[in-house]
């Protein structure tokens, strides 16, 4: 998502790695699950997050738009979210005792948090948004176990291909006039990354470079 912020303000001010330690251990989340509540439509999902939730629950990406999750707009791309309910206002996947009933295969949002990724010149890097984690005695932790996905390298270049895709999208959106053009494309991108079912003993990456270059094609772009 695109955020028109002053970085400096949010952050600690440095640029980070997988590599690089942070201060953000904050004891397994110690009974707290503030990150899972009253999110709003802010955890978006990503091709890879839904490889993850429809193979860790074994659901289709259908039957799980119907109770936990939702499809929303962002910068002009329709894209599925984890879906806010009930009183508290919280996560579909949150349990009644307060602990994410996904964790082996939340998705990167959750992963990531309080990090946030600042996209640059064909890259990312790290920043810690400091004001959002209220654990009082963070510690140290490195980035990559923080994370906890395998094959990061592959992972991260993944996010960088997949984000420069979708942002040549949300470009070409901004300065489409024909209405009808740009719902034909969003459904494109919908139905070829989200709602085509993966193949779940098929390796992730494969099956998304495929799509990615078959829309490519299609898109002669
Ligand atoms: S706000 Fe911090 S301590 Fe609380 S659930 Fe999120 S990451 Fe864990
Ligand atoms: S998926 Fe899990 S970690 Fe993410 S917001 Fe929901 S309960 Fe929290």
């Amino acid at each position: 998502m695109l955020r028109d912020i002053d970085i400096n303000e949010i952050s600690d001010g440095k640029r980070y790695t997988k590599d690089d330690l942070v201060c953000m251990g904050c004891n397994d989340c110690d009974g707290c699950h503030k990150c899972c509540t009253g999110m709003g439509d802010s955890i978006t999902l990503d091709p890879y997050d839904i490889y993850e939730l429809t193979k860790g629950l074994n659901q289709s990406v259908e039957s799980l738009l119907s109770n936990a999750l939702e499809l929303g707009v962002v910068d002009g791309i329709i894209q599925p979210h984890i879906k806010m309910q009930g009183k508290s206002n919280q996560c579909s996947f949150l349990s009644e005792s307060g602990r994410c009933n996904i964790h082996s295969f939340r998705p990167g949002f959750c992963r990531l948090f309080p990090l946030g990724r600042i996209y640059d010149d064909g890259s990312f890097t790290y920043f810690h948004q400091i004001n959002e984690c209220p654990y009082p005695n963070k510690y140290k932790v490195k980035i990559k176990p923080w994370l906890g996905i395998p094959n990061l390298k592959e992972y991260e270049q993944y996010i960088i291909d997949w984000h420069f895709f979708l942002k040549d999208m949300q470009n070409f959106i901004n300065e489409c006039n024909d209405e009808n053009l740009v719902k034909t494309l969003n459904m494109l991108i919908l139905n070829t990354f989200y709602l085509t079912a993966y193949t779940s003993d098929k390796d992730f990456y494969i099956q998304f470079y495929n799509r990615l270059n078959n829309i490519k094609q299609k898109l002669s772009i």
